[in-house]
């Protein structure tokens, strides 16, 4: 059944820009039939015009919510007793400080101002990376899934889709040592993470606009024995469910793998798992050309969150190497030290041409256009699909009505169109380009304000107030 039709004079589809495409919007938020050079259709007179070109919207494919709440908070040297060596390490000091005293209601609170910010940003759909589970002692909350429901329901309030992984922390390093006291509220057993998951995928199952999958957090976090136990168990379940992990974002992570297991991350993982198109691998930062062109093969995402990357002083990902290898990534905020998907492009292509001292470097392969900021776009929403699970990514028939109208009323974007329209939000705009947004074939965001922005904001006004007391 046909809830509604828009009529768009472009819009971004798989096989490129199409002109005056009318939209037909299904009652469950999916794309029931999309019709290019409509202009002469008899639904067209009706249907609603909207104010620009159409483009996928951008899936965001890894978040740490409650980071949002500490952005600015960890700029100063010599946090955590560091003397001026501030790195990675002390920065997660700091972090397991601020995330030792957040409330459930906080959890929220957080979460639904970011998803509100990713909205109005372009991204819609995020892959919550969620690993904040217990109480501050550490002990499960009254109901052991509390704080997963909190970033359900703020995904819910905000309308933005949803890939919630809950994330596996057994333990504080490389072969099962034991985690420190900042990490109790991320602890699980196999049979209690499994017990989690099935409990989500029992209340949440069936809901479009939300799916279940894991993290296993990082090597560090697992033991082989308890990895291979929870992808059985998630098997199980869902043998589709999507799975992320933290990878070789660290030199030093590197180097405790090694001496661990005589491997480097990406190896150990390509040795001992089946990794396939399932997986997203978030940063893989420090590979040899060896794990990249592997990596690449598997058809696994790479997820790239080229701002918090740049933050937390990581190192630059291989990415001319891993595209040659016709490689699949997509973007992430991670730690929302911003929230923006234009900003994350820009750092990827700008990050390669400062190493290589080179322009317009990462063309992708198969995209047959020259230009550097659609194809990024492209791929980053294709890859972004394919590690969130979910039918999103593409203005197809079938897929959910997940779209962007850029304003191109923005000076910077003033007479462009097509591909260049691309370029030059990705590196000309500064000033947000996104106008209106529509996710499961709701409107969330119309010229630029979100439906809920100022009762979602006035809990986070409350919510600040109350942690920088
Ligand atoms: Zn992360």
């Amino acid at each position: 059944m046909t809830a509604h039709t828009l009529f768009a004079e472009s819009a971004l589809l798989p096989d490129g820009w199409a002109s005056d495409v009318l939209f037909e919007i299904a009652s469950d938020g999916s794309i029931a039939a999309l019709l290019p050079d409509a202009a002469g259709h008899p639904e067209a007179a009706y249907a609603h015009r909207v104010a620009g070109p159409v483009l996928p919207g951008m899936p965001n494919l890894h978040s740490h919510a409650f980071q949002r709440a500490m952005a600015g908070l960890t700029e100063q040297r010599g946090q955590a007793g560091s003397a001026g060596e501030d790195s990675f390490w002390t920065w997660r000091q700091v972090m397991y400080g601020f995330v030792g005293q957040l409330t459930p209601d906080q959890v929220q609170a957080i979460a639904a101002q970011l998803y509100v910010e990713m909205l109005k940003a372009g991204y819609t759909a995020v892959g919550e990376f969620h690993y904040l589970h217990h109480d501050p002692e550490g002990r499960p909350y009254a109901d052991f899934a509390e704080l997963s429901e909190r970033i359900i329901t703020a995904a819910q309030v905000t309308g933005i889709g949803l890939t919630h992984l809950p994330v596996l922390y057994g333990y504080g390093g490389f072969g099962g040592q034991p985690a420190g006291t900042g990490q109790r509220r991320f602890l699980h057993d196999a049979n209690g993470f499994l017990r989690l998951i099935n409990r989500l995928l029992q209340r949440h199952d069936g809901n479009p606009q939300v799916r279940i999958g894991m993290a296993p957090h990082s090597l560090r976090a697992v033991t082989a024995e308890m990895l291979k136990e929870t992808l059985h168990g998630l098997d199980e379940f869902d043998d589709e469910a999507p799975i992320h992990i933290h990878i070789a974002e660290q030199v030093k992570e590197v180097e405790d793998c090694r001496a661990w297991s005589h491997q480097r991350p990406v190896e150990w993982l390509l040795n001992n798992q089946a990794v396939n198109g399932r997986w997203c691998l978030v940063h893989a930062t420090h590979m040899t050309e060896g794990e990249t062109a592997r990596l690449a093969r598997t058809g696994a995402v790479v997820g790239l969150c080229p701002t918090t990357e740049g933050n937390l002083g990581d190192g630059f990902f291989q990415a001319p190497e891993f595209l040659r290898q016709r490689g699949v990534f997509g973007i992430g905020s991670d730690s929302h030290i911003s929230v923006s998907p234009v900003e994350e492009l820009r750092w990827l292509e700008y990050g390669q041409r400062l190493l290589y001292r080179r322009r317009n470097m990462l063309a992708v392969n198969g995209n047959a256009s020259p230009s550097v900021g659609a194809a990024l776009y492209r791929a980053a929403v294709a890859g972004g699909a394919q590690a969130l699970g979910r039918p999103i990514g593409q203005l197809a028939p079938g897929h959910r009505a997940d779209l962007v109208v850029v304003d191109t009323e923005k000076p910077a974007l003033l007479g462009k169109a097509g591909d260049v329209l691309l370029d030059a939000m990705v590196f000309a705009g500064n000033e947000n380009p996104v106008r209106d947004v529509m996710v499961g074939g709701k409107w969330l965001v119309t010229e630029g304000h979100h439906v809920a922005e100022h009762a979602v904001l006035a809990r986070y006004r409350a919510t600040l107030a109350q942690l920088m007391a």
